[in-house]
């Protein structure tokens, strides 16, 4: 902050105001940023670079804030780059003339494809200059390669590598050194990082935010000649904080506060339907009493947790003056009299799934509604016995460009929160109002729509029976939340302590299951010898952005899921681990092959323990002697959790903090830690 506030310069050179952002100045900062560790740091060198654009050229702001984050547009966008290391190897080779047989070499031996990209540059003599990247350039290139599609996509996506690679560190003349200062500013390097899906800077996309806020107070109080104190910085930084939460569109907000100025953003970005929000979680528990304790002297409710998939319902009437807002359009319907879409908790179009729900959508809202945003789980029914059916019949339901005629699983929605109403965001209303308006707004069609099933009771013997009338009706178990007071608001994207869950399988056990990350496997022995017969696991550590690993696992598998991972995962097969896996190097606990991070299992486990050979939670202090990792006893594969992407795999603290509870179970020390992650 002190740097910010003396009007600190970035060590980039100005370029003159208005000319697009040098692609070379943002590698300057992600090398700064690379060569530490530490946070405060790390979000200095953000926010002054953001402030450089901001005073030359705040038309690239959007942009720069995007590369930062490793993203090209937002989640529900559905824009993914869909390359592999092989395609980028290629495009590496036929870019600077070098075999595919050596670029494959150099990555063995260097292990990150980054650095081969910059090594292969640094030896190859350039006939001609290009003409420099830009930020607003790479950005439309790799938009460009994102969004090929049809005949020979796949060439067409190498050639669009290519093109950038070509122009990458045009300036720079001298020979890279990769082995000093983790190979410089060089654009190869990052422009591939980014290729990979990991810029791998240690920047999480929360510091860039908290960044970008320091960034706009800094220079909006040096236009008016001033400088911005503690509590301006602190207060900018909790807004745009709020605000992305409820509006989670770079796209929407950074034009609003360019124009708008940041104090008068929350007029101009509020919660909108069409723009889908990371939705409110729960932390585990594994006893009534626990919840009783988090909630003592505040009343809660309890609901149902019902197995299915969560959906999250946007929809505008057409007779209102509002709309959908532009950026879902791709994904949304019209539907009765409005308009509407549906999205997963990864903020990803379920729409063409769900047409069966959208075309009832119109008959469970009442007259008044014009406008909503439901949160609410679609669950898989028996129309016959006119109940809920178990998780495994969703999954059988096709995933894209269903049709009504067609469907065999029918779905029923059951709602819990309401968002939006009318126009006006309520997520800051406590439970109690919400529900009260839900009811309002809507009306249940049997087998169609209901609202979650929920108890008001606040004994334990209450809890005990409603959790076991709630598992009589195929739910999971339990939520438990705050009913009243500012507490009970809704926290988007937010793990909260204000909701509880309380699974029925996982009282006695660690509490919850685990979503891991597969990152290699193990030829199979005996009937096994054509498939994997087991796999290594991992969590993920989002303060490295690295995967620790935390087990094997060869349990819970049938012989036709073998088959079918066998078959998945034989696509995706790599060399060598990617340079953030955290993982043990002795030679017999290596797997006989690695893979690229992309699938989420969902693993139960009998409990936790430390174990050398694992490397989870090792910086999160479980281990005095720093050299364990937690580890899984007696682990279990349940099921692929489609609905969620590695970096939302459970993250080390939240494994921490699973074996810590237990341990203080086991050593009766009282209530266990709970925090936030
Ligand atoms: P899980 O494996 O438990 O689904 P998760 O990480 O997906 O883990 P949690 O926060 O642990 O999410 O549990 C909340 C999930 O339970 C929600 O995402 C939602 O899909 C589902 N759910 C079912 N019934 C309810 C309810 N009444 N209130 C809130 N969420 C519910």
């Amino acid at each position: 902050q002190a740097a910010l506030k003396s009007h600190a310069k970035h060590p980039y050179p100005d370029w003159k105001a208005g000319e697009p952002v040098p692609y070379a100045a943002l590698c300057t900062t992600f090398s700064l940023i690379e060569l530490t560790t530490k946070r405060l740091e790390i979000m200095a060198h953000c926010s002054l670079f953001l402030q450089q654009v901001l005073r030359l050229t705040p038309e690239d702001l959007l942009p720069t804030v995007l590369l930062m984050v490793n993203k090209l547009a937002p989640d529900y966008a559905g824009i993914e780059l869909g390359i592999g290391e092989s395609l980028i190897m290629k495009a590496i080779g036929e870019t600077t003339g070098r075999s595919l047989a050596v670029i494959k070499q150099d990555q063995k031996e260097i292990g990150d494809l980054g650095l081969v990209a910059c090594k292969s540059r640094s030896t190859q003599p350039t006939m001609f200059k290009p003409k420099p990247l830009t930020v607003r350039g790479v950005h439309k290139g790799l938009m460009g390669i994102a969004t090929v599609t049809g005949n020979g996509a796949q060439g067409r996506k190498v050639d669009g590598i290519k093109k950038l690679l070509a122009a990458a560190d045009a300036n720079n003349t001298g020979k890279i050194d990769i082995n000093k200062d983790k190979g410089g500013p060089s654009e190869a390097k990052y422009l591939v990082r980014f290729l990979e899906g990991k810029l791998r800077l240690g920047l999480a996309e929360k510091t860039v935010i908290v960044s970008l806020a320091q960034a706009m107070v800094a220079h909006e109080a040096a236009q008016k000649g001033t400088v911005p104190s503690t509590a301006d910085m602190e207060q900018g930084e909790a807004l745009l904080k709020t605000v992305y939460s409820e509006l989670p569109s770079y796209d929407v907000i950074i034009p609003a506060m360019v124009e708008h100025g940041i104090q008068n953003l929350k007029e101009h970005c509020k919660l909108r339907p069409g723009v889908p929000l990371k939705p409110m979680l729960a932390k585990p528990t594994k006893a009534i009493t626990e919840v009783l304790d988090r909630f003592e002297g505040q009343t809660f409710t309890c609901e149902y947790k019902y197995d299915g998939e969560r959906a999250q319902i946007h929809y505008v009437a057409k007779d209102t003056n509002e709309e959908l807002s532009q950026s879902a359009v791709g994904a949304s319907k019209e539907v009765g009299k409005g308009v509407a879409a549906i999205f997963s908790r990864n903020s990803e179009d379920l729409s063409k799934k769900y047409p069966d729900i959208l075309e009832k959508l119109p008959t469970w809202v009442n007259e008044d509604t014009k406008s909503f945003v439901l949160d609410c789980e679609s669950v898989a029914w028996d129309v016959k016995e006119k109940k809920v059916l178990p998780f495994q019949q969703l999954m059988t339901r096709k995933k894209k460009d269903v049709k009504a005629e067609d469907i065999k699983v029918k779905v029923c929605v059951f709602a819990f929160d309401l968002l939006y109403l009318n126009g006006e965001p309520v997520v800051q209303r406590s439970l109690r109002e919400r529900r009260e308006l839900l009811h309002k707004a809507f009306k249940p069609v049997e087998g169609e729509f209901a609202f979650a099933t929920a108890m008001n009771g606040q004994e334990l013997d209450e809890i005990q029976a409603f959790l076991e009338e709630s598992v009589k009706a195929s739910c999971e178990g339990l939520m438990v939340k705050m009913l009243d007071g500012e507490e009970s608001g809704y926290e988007p994207s937010k793990r909260s302590r204000n909701w509880l869950k309380i699974k029925k399988d996982y009282l006695s056990g660690v509490g919850d299951s685990l979503d891991l990350v597969v990152l290699g496997a193990y030829h199979g022995k005996g009937k096994r010898t054509s498939v994997y017969g087991a796999f290594l696991l991992a969590c993920y550590n989002p303060g490295t952005d690295t995967y620790e690993t935390v087990c094997n696992i060869g349990t819970g598998f049938s012989e036709a899921v073998l088959e079918e991972l066998y078959a998945q995962l034989s696509e995706i097969v790599i060399d060598r681990p990617k340079p953030f896996y955290a993982h043990s190097s002795g030679g017999q606990h290596q797997p006989d092959v690695w893979f690229e991070p992309r699938y989420v299992w969902e693993v139960k486990t009998a409990d936790l323990t430390l174990s050398p050979r694992y490397k989870a939670g090792m910086r999160e202090g479980v281990d005095p002697s720093g050299e364990k990792g937690i580890s899984l006893r007696f682990p279990r594969f349940i099921r692929v959790r489609d609905d969620k992407k590695p970096d939302e795999a459970t993250t080390s603290r939240q494994v921490a903090e699973m074996y810590r509870k237990q341990e203080s179970v086991a050593n009766s020390k009282g209530p266990a830690v709970d925090d936030d992650f």
